[in-house]
């Protein structure tokens, strides 16, 4: 299964009850099982309110009895829907091409036309499509590459700056946390994402620079969150490169000690990705960053990145099991077997658990019977300013509530 299939929600909305079993097998057929099907299109808006829609695909017959294709299309641009569309119709050309003219009207992202009956291997080709596309839509300056001296410059004209990815406890709601992660401010492509510079800035020695801006902001912003009243912890990314030298962790020491942050509300984020150049320094430094009482997190857990050696050798305190595994995890018993063995591991070594990449609320009720501590994800929070977390903490909160009413209810 690759990560579109397993990242991809697919919404069909056809009043044809055979249509919907048909459609639903082909798609099983060719790898996507996040499925869900609607006879008629207001029970699927229902459905879509209040979900973060980027990664769904809404395949839909612009032929239907009650509320047509075209109203639900109007619906859908009105709420500002922001995942793509496949259109089903029959022989009725007019329809197909009036469906057309209005998506592209209330900017909606259409996919292609499916006749119906639907053939299989072109079903499987738009989906394929998909994937490429999307990551332009999401991320337009992402089809460009930069070079070194560009990101240098960037990182000196202080172009680089955090966002905060809101971290809750499962069972209460509460925030007890965030992530800090960069972002390029580019004058011209806007704002580029850090799959695009840090490989670059570990290749070219400016990943330590890159680390002291942004632990620096997010000390910063922390202090400033806890004199308004948010005694939150903020997690940073530590990339390997920046442990093969004493050097920024020096720095790191200095800056904890001069902000008067209290330790334990750091916490460094680290992943294997590339090969540690002396293992025995890097241990040494976690070990005693950790008697300092920072936290040491181990990011992308499953993934391979992230291995049980260093479990076993490093002294960490959290473990953060990888969005692929959490992300329709209750559709998909291979995934659900590596998130269950993970969240197990973890309470057998003592070590706090969160989940990344929630991104609807089939993802947050099923880790709620999980024993996972923390969720972190887009239907809590996408990453956002320093200054917008109040804010959301306020919405986030009123939100948690009816999820939690509507929840007891159904039970
Ligand atoms: P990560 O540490 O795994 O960070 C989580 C990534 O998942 C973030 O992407 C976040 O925006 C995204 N995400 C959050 N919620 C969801 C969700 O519900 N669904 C999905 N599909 N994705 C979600 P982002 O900000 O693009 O960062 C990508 C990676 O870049 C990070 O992955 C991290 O490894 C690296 N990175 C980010 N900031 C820094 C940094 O300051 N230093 C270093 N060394 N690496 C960084
Ligand atoms: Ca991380
Ligand atoms: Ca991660």
């Amino acid at each position: 299964m690759n990560q579109a299939q397993i990242g991809t929600e697919i919404i069909i909305v056809d009043d044809n009850q055979f249509q919907l079993k048909l459609l639903s097998h082909q798609l099983s057929m060719v790898g996507y099982k996040c499925v869900t099907a609607f006879d008629d299109g207001q029970t699927a808006l229902d459905h879509m309110a209040d979900r973060f829609l980027d990664s769904t695909v809404v395949i839909l017959d612009v032929n239907m009895p009650n509320m047509n294709g075209l109203e639900f299309l109007q619906q859908l641009s009105k709420n500002q829907f922001s995942g793509s569309l496949l259109f089903v119709s029959d022989e009725n050309e007019e329809v197909l091409h009036l469906a057309e003219a209005l998506a592209s009207s209330g900017d909606l992202q259409v996919l292609g036309q499916l006749r119906k009956p639907v053939q299989q291997e072109q079903l499987q080709k738009y989906l394929n499509d998909l994937c490429s596309s999307k990551e332009n839509l999401l991320n337009p300056a992402k089809k460009h590459s930069y070079t070194a001296e560009q990101l240098k410059q960037a990182i000196e004209n202080g172009e680089l700056s955090n966002v905060y990815q809101p971290k809750v406890l499962l069972d209460t709601g509460a925030l007890v946390g965030v992530e800090a992660l960069v972002r390029w401010q580019h004058p011209q492509d806007g704002e580029v994402f850090p799959d695009k510079f840090i490989d670059l800035a570990e290749e070219n020695d400016l990943i330590d620079d890159i680390a002291r801006q942004v632990l620096r902001n997010a000390l910063k912003d922390s202090q400033i969150w806890k004199k308004s009243g948010m005694d939150i912890s903020v997690a940073v990314n530590i990339s390997m490169y920046n442990l093969n030298t004493r050097q920024f962790i020096r720095y790191l020491e200095n800056e904890l000690l001069s902000s008067g942050m209290n330790p334990q509300n750091l916490i460094l984020e680290l992943t294997e990705t590339k090969l540690v150049k002396d293992y025995s320094l890097v241990l040494d430094m976690l070990t005693r960053l950790r008697l300092r009482r920072v936290n040491l997190s181990i990011d992308d857990f499953g993934t391979g990145q992230s291995s049980l050696m260093q479990l076993r050798d490093i002294p960490f305190n959290e473990l953060k099991i990888d969005k692929g595994f959490v992300h329709s995890a209750c559709n998909d018993e291979g995934l659900h077997g590596v998130l269950d063995g993970s969240l197990q591991l973890a309470k057998n070594l003592g070590i706090k658990t969160v989940a990344e990449g929630v991104e609807d609320e089939a993802d947050w009720s099923f880790l709620g019977n999980s024993g996972c501590d923390l969720a972190q994800g887009y239907f809590i929070g996408k990453p956002m300013k320093a200054e917008e977390l109040a804010g959301w903490r306020g919405q986030w909160m009123t939100r948690y509530e009816k999820i939690s009413v509507a929840a007891q209810a159904e039970n």
